[in-house]
């Protein structure tokens, strides 16, 4: 009796283990639907508008990119779907300039020698703390109060409010770069390599605004009027010498500053970006001696890549953009990003009890430059300078409200001295957030690994019904172009 029972437990044992063995088992995915699901759903946060979703079409063969309104021009980009994993691998090893030129030369043909050269169906994202290589952007550049002045980005407070006759003064600058330092450390104890954008109180390009100054700062004016960062009337305001300080500083330093930036991420080539900033409530007016007044909300927000408005997409200056839209259609940037944005809210919230900007928030920026996640609240996809240009998965953070009366004083202590630098010890508060959400994206990526495993590419069949599938589908695209 006794036998018989252990017999049926074993029996049981056996069938419930051949079960979970068969529920993980991951069906088979052709590549072809794989990167049409993609490409799918990625669209619909990465265009705003109607003048930005006329530029792209998704049909049976692949994705086209055009210039304008696909009803009117050809196509300026096309990519198949079986090319879409060359597309990915080259994003890997070439620069976007060279890329454009064999996009533009391959026209509305396949890749050259796609057909022979092996490449994985989809590039794996990196799942390991070793040899990870991620860039820290810490937010501004100030290291010194009247610096964080001239950059508009500073908070002091009356010490009423906090039953103390100390006001309290600190700068966002020094916060995000401490928090950068803090955060650098422990990921490198991890095995990470970690790239800082900038030294503290210098730009990106190495200097702080009056050594540029004293520098033929007046070419870089002229550049940013080539850039378009201003038009032409606010451009002769610039070079006549009476534009006042704040206005060069915003609108030509510090769009040379986020140039740099973005360029420096680059050429590091990270596996993950993280740009650093502390948020703010909307509107709060500063009075008296620019002093803010406390509030009681305190909300956290994250920018990642998309919402581009028609405006950007369209037209002769917008091939640049229109390539980095392709990118973040084709590639797993995007996802990548909204995984780490989505973790950043997570850990805000369960370790700092900070919540995410609540959606019915209708912020102005909310309701017209971005889209928001379908992950998580208060990630949002957003077109700024560093979210489009950086590539790889990326994260601009927004945590906490500088200006909340209970984070007021917290950012306010000087308890903590990181690599000379007098600080908040709050920062290492939020350095952790960024760990633990590091640590669950790469917990992320090993499962996504898994799925990746059933992708296969052999669905080009052999080579002759392969030949027959590029002639057919290129002499009906040379009929539509004839027409
Ligand atoms: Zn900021």
């Amino acid at each position: 009796m006794k036998k018989s029972l252990s017999l049926a437990v074993l029996i049981g044992l056996f069938i419930i283990t051949i079960g979970q063995v068969k529920s993980q088992k991951i069906e088979p995915i052709p590549v072809k639907k794989f990167y049409m699901d993609r490409v799918t759903k990625n669209l619909q946060f990465l265009c705003k508008e109607a003048e930005c979703f006329d530029n792209v079409l998704v049909n049976d063969r692949g994705l086209y990119i055009y210039p304008t309104s696909q009803k009117v021009n050809k196509p300026e980009f096309i990519l198949y779907w079986r090319e879409m994993p060359h597309f990915n691998e080259m994003l890997e090893k070439q620069t976007d300039e060279e890329i454009i030129d064999i996009l533009n030369r391959k026209g509305s043909h396949y890749f050259y020698g796609v057909k022979d050269t092996h490449v994985n169906p989809a590039i794996y994202p990196v799942s390991e703390w070793r040899g990870l290589k991620i860039a820290l952007d810490p937010g501004h550049i100030a290291s010194t109060f009247d610096e964080a002045k001239l950059e508009q980005r500073y908070v002091r407070a009356e010490g009423k409010y906090f039953n103390q006759k100390q006001d309290i003064e600190f700068f966002e600058a020094n916060l995000a770069y401490t928090t950068a330092l803090v955060l650098k450390e422990m990921l490198e104890k991890k095995g990470a390599k970690v790239m800082l954008t900038h030294d503290y109180g210098k730009s990106a390009f190495g200097m702080n605004y009056n050594e540029w100054k004293k520098t033929d700062y007046k070419k870089d004016i002229v550049q940013g009027y080539k850039e378009d960062w201003y038009n032409r009337e606010k451009f002769e305001y610039l070079m006549s010498g009476e534009a006042p300080d704040f206005m060069i500083f915003h609108d030509v330093f510090r769009n040379k500053d986020f140039v740099a930036r973005g360029q420096k991420i680059n050429e590091f080539e990270p596996d993950l970006t993280l740009v650093i900033h502390y948020n703010a409530s909307e509107g709060g007016q500063r009075y008296g001696d620019l002093y803010l007044p406390p509030v009681n909300e305190n909300y956290s927000m994250v920018f990642i890549p998309g919402s581009f408005l028609g405006v950007e997409i369209d037209g002769q200056d917008g091939l640049d953009q229109r390539f980095e839209l392709l990118r973040l259609l084709v590639s797993h940037d995007l996802e990548g990003s909204d995984v780490f944005a989505s973790n950043i809210i997570k850990a805000l919230n369960d370790d700092l009890k900070v919540d995410a900007l609540p959606k019915d928030n209708n912020f102005d920026f909310a309701k017209r430059y971005s889209i928001l996640s379908d992950r998580s609240e208060g990630v949002y996809h957003r077109n700024l300078y560093l979210t489009r240009v950086v590539e790889g998965p990326i994260a601009y953070s927004e945590a906490l409200y500088q200006d909340n009366k209970t984070e007021m004083p917290l950012l306010g202590k000087k308890d903590l001295t990181v690599k000379g630098i007098k600080t908040s010890s709050r920062v290492k508060d939020v350095a952790q957030v960024y760990f633990s959400a590091i640590q669950d994206w790469l917990k992320y990526n090993q499962e996504l690994s898994k799925q990746l495993d059933a992708l296969y590419s052999d669905d080009f069949g052999d080579e002759k019904e392969f030949k027959e599938d590029i002639k057919e589908q290129e002499e009906d695209l040379e009929d539509k172009d004839g027409n």
